[in-house]
């Protein structure tokens, strides 16, 4: 799937679906009412196939171009909550993907920088952004691997594509009194780690679950 015909549209059928989903995020024990209200208004089926659009609101994954994976509302809502975003923070987030999860972020948060290794990915989840008006967000073709060191430090660094290892260059690049949440884990399977920096620089780390997301992988794929 290289090319993606997707729906521009939204009406109250996608409404009704989308508090059902949210209904079914709270029974599954989300309770942030931000995160849940952003879902609640930001219509997913625009970053998806449009063969899949009557089931945007499913707590489901579904492909997107270059073999990946949007990742299911849970876990987008999951990741989100696990960040405590106020409003004021500056987030790195690796594995743009669909776009989804970036624009719910960049909704909760002052600005949103965001790095995809696919140049299709790059390039069609920019085109989301503008359509959605959602002018707090940058958005770098690159190995997310390297972060961003010339904007760092980030407050937040949510990475959306399971490591095998957390990577010492994103660490570095999280502010004192900041917090990172990215999936752990190998092929027997993959955890939450939710990390957090104190003033001085120390590490503590919690696991919040397990989990699944498309590999980590480096280096980019696609124009120079
Ligand atoms: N946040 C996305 C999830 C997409 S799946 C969404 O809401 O749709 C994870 C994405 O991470 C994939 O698009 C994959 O290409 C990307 N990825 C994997 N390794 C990467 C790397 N080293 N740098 C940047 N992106 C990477």
């Amino acid at each position: 799937m290289t090319q993606m015909q997707r729906s521009k549209r939204d009406n109250y059928k996608y409404k009704g679906l989308r508090l059902r989903m949210i209904k079914e995020l709270m029974s599954k024990g989300i309770t942030d009412v931000k995160v849940l209200q952003v879902m609640l208004d930001l219509p997913r089926h625009f970053f998806i196939e449009i063969g899949f659009e009557e089931w945007a609101y499913r707590d489901q994954a579904f492909p997107i171009p270059s073999d990946q994976t949007i990742s299911r509302p849970y876990t987008v809502a999951l990741q989100t909550s696990l960040l405590k975003l106020t409003g004021q923070e500056t987030v790195l987030e690796i594995g743009t993907g669909s776009g989804y999860q970036c624009a719910v972020l960049s909704r909760l948060c002052n600005r949103v920088y965001t790095i995809e290794r696919h140049d299709t990915l790059f390039k069609l989840s920019n085109t989301i952004f503008q359509e959605l008006s959602l002018f707090n967000i940058r958005n770098y073709h690159g190995d997310g691997y390297r972060g961003l060191p010339l904007k760092a430090p980030f407050d937040r660094i949510i990475v959306t594509a399971g490591a095998d290892k957390i990577p010492h260059t994103l660490v570095e690049q999280l502010a004192p009194g900041g917090t990172m949440v990215i999936p752990v884990g190998d092929t027997h399977g993959q955890e939450m780690q939710v990390l957090d920096k104190d003033q001085d620089g120390n590490l503590t780390q919690r696991t919040a679950g397990k989990c699944e997301f498309v590999p980590f992988l480096q280096g980019k794929v696609g124009a120079i």
